[in-house]
Order: C-alpha cells, then structure tokens, then sequence
C-alpha cells in the first residue's frame, strides 16, 4: 500500500480500540491493505501491553501508526485521585472522556494483586446501606473502561494482576454484555490471561442473568449479595431487587449450581440490630442447608450520614458457629482500604467534566 491510501481522511467514525472485535480491526487491516497479522500485533499492545496510543506501537510501520491515529480512538481513563492504605491497598478514581467516573482498588498480597472494579458509574438499585447506590446510576461503563481500570491497577502496582472482582461501583449484571466482553478479555489467553475461577462477579439478584450466567462456557466465580433471607428485611435494604424474590432466587441458584457445578458465594454484611439476629442466623441456615454454597460474612463498613452500623464480632461468629452446624462452610472476611474509603460499599460516585 502507498503512503498516500494510508493517510486517506476518515470517512467512518473512528474504531474503538478498547471496544472493537478482531473482525472490526481485521477488516480495517484488510481496508488500510495491511497483513492479518498487524491485527495481532495491535491488539497485543492494547490488552497485554495497555498502550492505544498509535504512536507508542513500535513494531508497527509508521505510515501504519499514522493511519491508525486517523482512524482509531480509544477512551483513555484519567487518574484524577489515587489513595493508598495503610493495608496497602490502592485506590483510584479514573474520568472517562465524557466525564463519567468511577472507583477501582488494587490488593496486594504476597505474589498476588487483586483488583476490585466498578462495572457502571453509580448504581440504580438503591441498597440503603450502600455508598453507591445513595447516587443513582450515571452510566454504564464498556467493557474497554472495566478492562481499563485492571490495567491501570497493573501498570501502578507493576505487577501480574492474579485475580479481579467485579465489586466496585454497579450492578454488573444490569450491564450484562460488557460485564461479559470484560471478563473474557481478562481471561484471554492474549491479554491478561487471568484464570476464570479468579474471575468473580457479584450481583444483587438478577434472577435472569444468574441463569444466563449458568450458561455461559467459562468457569467464571459468581457472588451473590444477601444481607438478609427474610423477605421483608431484604425488600427494606435492597429495594430495587423486591421483584426477585428469595424463592425465586433460591431456585435459580438450585438451577445455577445444577448446571454448573460450581460453589456461589453469598455475602451478607451484618448491620447491628438489623440483619443480626437469631431469626436471620436460623433463616440463612433455612437458606444454605444441602446446598452448595459458601457464605462470607462481612462487617458492614461505616457509611457517613448512615443510619446503619456494623455488628459484633460476637455475633459474627454467632453465624459461623450455627452455618458450621448445618454444614454450611463460612468464613469472616475482612474488607479491605476501609481508612480510604476502598472497601465494599464505600465507593461513592461523583462526576467531574
Ligand atoms: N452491585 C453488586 C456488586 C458491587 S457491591 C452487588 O451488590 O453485589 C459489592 C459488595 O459490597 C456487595 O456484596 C454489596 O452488598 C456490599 N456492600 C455494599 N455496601 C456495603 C457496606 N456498607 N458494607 C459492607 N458491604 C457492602
Ligand atoms: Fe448497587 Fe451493589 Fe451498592 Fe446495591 S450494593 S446499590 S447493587 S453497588
């Protein structure tokens, strides 16, 4: 191909690196009179390497990267603020180019880097005990700007990234399709190659996409927020998942683990005086005897302005001690980058254009 095809103006709206297929990228190969093999070489800067910018892919010919320029975008997050915990967890507000923002954290551990992503800037389920969803939703994000996030944690920590959660800001399963281009992103073999059982998502509730989930190849980690297995409780703390109800959700989770043969993972951050009690402990062993489930009991992490405070450790164990009874299998897990903020249910939304 000659300089000057290479340089033709764009008659198409740019392709998004971070979001195009490897048919989209091949077929602008196949236009820009490229080999199949600079597709490869592209899409090895922008998920292995986290480079879109055209000007940083060295192996490419330079008539190349001036096209790629013209012709190619890629929504590149800005760091607008990083806290570090004492813990030594990291925490990061990225703004997207239209200004949206949202909240991801790195956790380090010895030869590991978790990272905790947001799928959607705010949240519209509106859980009473949480940060996020005080906000409402801004937007969903794409799965080029939750694969961002991971990159970015990687690049700080400069690290191999072992494990990622879905458990940021948002309902990722109220943004199905990108949540799933994301998480096959990670796992492939070109990009982070980061295994599916340490790819974990959580999710309020959706009946319909838990069932979705059950059907997808990859052995992907699913999480399930309870908070309580007494209807009325529930409907109280997480309004926006009132019309799933626990029978429902108890059965597509019969229904999941059926089809799947893998262990969820149920999270229940106890809130003194609200989702403590004896009638819950009986209720949630009610909910997990004989199945096939492991249960993560988490203090609830202090919200400013909230009416909700966390529970004893007393009764923490009060719940252990009664699910091991039953054979349920329970642990007490603490969150993470709680002095900045980092952990579960503390990361707030906010815009900044
Ligand atoms: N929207 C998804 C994932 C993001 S929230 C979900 O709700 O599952 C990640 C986890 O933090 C969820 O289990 C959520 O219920 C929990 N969480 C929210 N607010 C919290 C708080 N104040 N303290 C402890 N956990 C909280
Ligand atoms: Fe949304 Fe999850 Fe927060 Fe509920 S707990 S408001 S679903 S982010």
């Amino acid at each position: 191909m000659t300089e000057e095809n290479l340089h033709d103006s764009p008659t198409t709206d740019p392709l998004d690196l971070h979001a195009c297929t490897h048919g989209q990228l091949l077929a602008l190969m196949a236009e820009l009179g490229q080999p199949a093999f600079r597709a490869a070489q592209i899409e090895d800067w922008v998920w292995s390497k986290g480079v879109a910018s055209p000007d940083e892919m060295t192996n490419l010919p330079k008539a190349l990267r001036g096209a790629l320029a013209a012709r190619t975008s890629a929504s590149s997050a800005v760091e607008l603020a990083r806290q570090v915990s004492l813990d030594g967890s990291r925490k990061y507000l990225l703004r997207f180019k239209d200004g949206a923002a949202a909240e991801c954290v790195g956790m380090p551990g010895t030869r590991k880097l978790s990272v905790c992503v947001s799928t959607q800037a705010g949240c519209a389920m509106g859980c009473v005990f949480c940060a996020t969803g005080r906000s409402g939703l801004i937007r969903s994000l794409t799965a080029g700007e939750i694969y961002e996030q991971v990159m970015h944690v990687r690049n700080d920590f400069n690290t191999r990234v072992t494990s990622v959660v879905f458990m940021g800001q948002g309902e990722p399963f109220a943004n199905y399709d990108e949540t799933l281009k994301a998480l096959r992103r990670l796992n492939a073999s070109g990009a982070l190659n980061i295994g599916a059982r340490h790819l974990t998502v959580s999710t309020c509730g959706l009946i319909p996409q838990i069932l979705r989930f059950a059907n997808e190849p990859e052995q992907f980690t699913l999480a399930v927020s309870l908070h309580s297995t007494i209807q009325k409780t529930r409907d109280a703390l997480m309004p926006g998942v009132k019309r799933f109800s626990l029978v429902h959700l108890y059965a597509a989770l019969g229904e999941y683990t059926d089809k799947t043969g893998r262990r969820p993972t149920y999270e229940f951050a106890l809130m003194r005086g609200v989702n403590d009690t004896d009638e819950e402990i009986d209720s949630l062993c009610d909910f997990c005897r004989g199945t096939l489930c492991h249960v993560n009991i988490i203090q609830l992490n202090e919200i400013s302005g909230s009416p909700f405070h966390p529970s004893t450790s007393e009764r923490a164990q009060a719940f252990i001690d009664r699910l091991a009874r039953v054979g349920v299998e329970a642990t007490i897990r603490n969150s993470r980058g709680a002095d900045i903020d980092a952990a579960c249910g503390q990361l707030r939304q906010r815009v900044i254009s």
